[in-house]
């Protein structure tokens, strides 16, 4: 393909939160191209994430999505979090543990009960997320980005989502609720996985 073919090519990201947007055009802005959502590019679809990986249900959400979008370069991402005792549970259904209806607070002191008592050296956990690319004309790309920690005794934080407030960073002295939105996105597993996708997708361009 032609550099300048690509260059008229716009990114849609498949996400409909606010949040995953804002950190994703911070990171590939200087791809210049323009960055739009899903429903900024008149599609609403649903794909359903029954794959067995992150990559898998990464590239069946942008592969679903390109289908409505042939000329674009489709972003899909899925991420969770992975807790070494648990056998890397909730994993790859992070946003269904407990239910998806359940709230975080719930959900995280769930996490916190079934850790009781274990050490901290067991206590090894990572957020871990898959972002894949269909690039109109090339190969499907697929990264993975994740960031180590360890699972906290106690609720920590009110910043981020999900399970940041029990999420502890040895080496930043926190959870990812208690850092700045900035802070996370310079060492977070979708930061790391965007970071290898611009270096992708800019080989290309
Ligand atoms: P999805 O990739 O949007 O489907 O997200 C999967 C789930 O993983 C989220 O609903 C959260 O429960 C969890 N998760 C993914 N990334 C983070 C994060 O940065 N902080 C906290 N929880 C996260």
């Amino acid at each position: 393909m032609e550099k300048s073919e690509i260059m008229e090519k716009r990114i849609v990201f498949a996400t409909g939160n606010a949040h995953k947007m804002e950190e994703i055009r911070m990171i590939l802005s200087d791809l210049n191209m323009p960055i739009l959502s899903m429903k900024e590019a008149g599609v609403d679809v649903e794909v359903v994430e029954d794959g067995t990986t992150f990559e898998e249900n990464a590239i069946k959400k942008a592969t679903g999505i390109a289908e409505y979008l042939p000329n674009d370069i489709v972003l899909a991402d899925d991420s969770g979090l992975e807790i070494d005792y648990l056998n890397k549970e909730p994993g790859i259904y992070s946003a269904r543990y407990a239910g998806v209806d359940t709230s975080y607070d719930i959900k995280n002191q769930m996490l916190l009960d079934r850790l009781k008592g274990v050490a901290d050296e067991k206590r090894t956990a990572r957020f871990v997320c898959a972002i894949a690319a269909v690039i109109p004309g090339e190969e499907t790309e697929v990264v993975r980005g994740t960031i180590e920690g360890i699972i906290g005794h106690e609720l920590a934080g009110e910043n981020g989502f999900g399970y940041d407030p029990i999420f502890y960073v040895p080496e930043y002295g926190c959870s990812t609720a208690e850092m700045t939105p900035e802070q996370k996105n310079e060492l977070s597993h979708r930061g790391n996985a965007l970071r290898a996708m611009k270096k992708r997708l800019e080989k290309k361009l």
